[in-house]
């Protein structure tokens, strides 16, 4: 059985590409009948952002991607939060110290600081000189009862470690090339990548799928692997979300925050189907798709290993898609947020319904509504200079009373009966098509462009129709 994993660490704010792993593990998940599990990786105190895990976890509900296992769930492999696992890692470490393939390292910070420096003055790559390796395994354990300590990874010095990554291929890394990582930390915590693979390997994960800023780490991970004698899960790490300027998107960037994207009123299926494009592609020529559409669709194959860029006009062009097929009822639910501090916030549901469905299609995200709902305000604004210039126009001032004489001839029409007299008065002074209704629109809104007259006219009612052509 498939079991994957997305693993956070809870230093902030969802971000698209934490979004976009969550998005394939969930998918690959459900495409071949897994599991997907949520971890959360909070071993690192310093950069812990206390209600972060909460917060992710509402995003992933929110987008739809809701694990089968994590906090707050459950499963049969908790707890799903590494602070809570500590002493699996202290038992992992102490099986790597006993086998010969961890030691622990009482190197202080200044030495480890003045080392790097030396090396970098040598134009060398930093890394630890591995001082610590060499000490008598009974004095170093001796040690350990009375002094500070972390605990690293012992590196073979030569060989290489050959990778196949369902994304990349083949990727070997030479030995050499690996520092002596810290497994764990003086503070008794376990490092990330200690953690990582106790956890996915107690966790019995199948398929590590997650971002190519962890490729590097894969020498590392599969020297635990190793170490610990444990079978490594199959890896495919996707490629980079970069910016407009084609830099990797950073956390800082505003548009790489999910609840940003969210706060504005995309759409979650919306983000969702456009973050799926950003690594991978169905084959052919469709681009819409729900969630349900993307399990159908999704293919680890089809991940490409270029980077792809973040453009916020196609996520827009897609969004809008997304409102053009939604319900509007459904729309008008989530708009209320949206339209709360408007005057529009007060309508009662059927009417804002119909405002909505008139505008709808033109959408992109949900604060634009209140915008986009202008033209039914219940204040007639000071129309602008094109506006002014039609109400000046010639046709204007043949049509507009011709207009009104009609309407004031009906008795509590509805808006169907004030529009068939629009063309009949049309007719009668020989004015047609936009001469005849732009006039109109802007007695009515105070603007040339807009939702159907139909619907306006359903909103303001007859007697301020009547009032606002008046005044014309
Ligand atoms: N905690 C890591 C992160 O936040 C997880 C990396 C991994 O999936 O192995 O990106």
């Amino acid at each position: 059985m498939t079991r994957v994993r997305f693993a956070p660490s809870p230093t902030g704010d969802l971000h698209v590409g934490g979004l976009r792993t969550a998005l394939y593990n969930y998918l690959y998940a459900r495409k071949t009948g897994g599991v997907f599990v949520l971890r959360i990786e909070d071993t690192d105190r310093e950069r812990h952002v206390s209600g972060a895990t909460d917060s992710l976890i509402e995003m992933l509900g929110i987008c739809g991607l809701t694990p089968d296992e994590g906090p707050g769930i459950g499963g049969d492999y908790g707890p799903y939060i590494q602070s809570e696992r500590l002493d699996i890692y202290h038992e992992a470490a102490q099986q790597l110290i006993d086998s010969g393939n961890a030691y622990p390292c009482f190197c202080s910070q200044e030495r480890l600081d003045q080392v790097r420096k030396e090396q970098q003055a040598r134009g060398e790559t930093a890394g630890y000189d591995r001082k610590c390796r060499a000490l008598d395994k009974s004095e170093a354990l001796k040690r350990m009862e009375s002094e500070p300590y972390v605990i690293r990874l012992a590196v073979p010095l030569e060989g290489e470690i050959k990778h196949y990554d369902l994304v990349w291929g083949e990727v070997d890394f030479p030995l050499a090339d690996v520092d002596d990582q810290v497994l764990m930390k003086s503070d008794g915590f376990p490092t990330y990548h200690l953690a990582n693979v106790v956890d996915d390997a107690s966790m019995e994960i199948t398929h590590v799928i997650r971002g190519e800023e962890w490729l590097i780490s894969v020498p590392k991970h599969l020297l635990l692997y190793r170490f610990l004698g444990i079978k490594p899960p199959k890896f495919a790490h996707l490629p980079l979300i970069l910016n407009q300027d084609r830099q990797k998107l950073s956390k800082r960037e505003g548009a790489g925050s999910v609840a940003g994207w969210l706060e504005r009123g995309i759409l979650p299926q919306a983000l969702i189907n456009y973050i799926a494009f950003l690594g991978w592609n169905p084959g052919d020529d469709r681009e819409i798709f729900n969630l349900k559409e993307l399990t159908d669709a999704f293919q680890l194959k089809r991940v490409n290993r270029s980077g792809s860029v973040f453009d916020p006009t196609k996520l827009g062009w897609i969004a809008n898609e997304h409102f053009k097929r939604a319900g509007t009822a459904e729309i008008a639910l989530l708009a209320k947020p949206f339209l709360k501090d408007t005057e529009f916030g007060a309508l009662a549901d059927d009417s804002l319904v119909q405002l909505i469905g008139s505008v709808q299609k033109s959408l992109h995200r949900l604060d634009e509504l209140p915008e986009k709902l202008k033209p039914f305000s219940a204040h007639y604004p000071p129309p602008d200079e094109d506006a002014r210039q039609w109400l000046a126009s010639d046709g204007a001032k043949t049509v507009i009373p011709a207009i009104l004489d009609k309407w004031k001839s009906l008795d509590e029409p509805d808006a169907d009966a004030l529009l068939v007299v629009v063309n009949e008065a049309g007719k009668a002074v020989g004015v047609k098509g936009k001469d005849l209704w732009m006039p109109l629109r802007v007695a009515m809104t105070g603007m040339t462009a807009g939702p159907e007259l139909r619907v306006i006219l359903a909103h303001l009612g007859y007697k301020e129709a009547i009032n606002r052509l008046s005044k014309m």
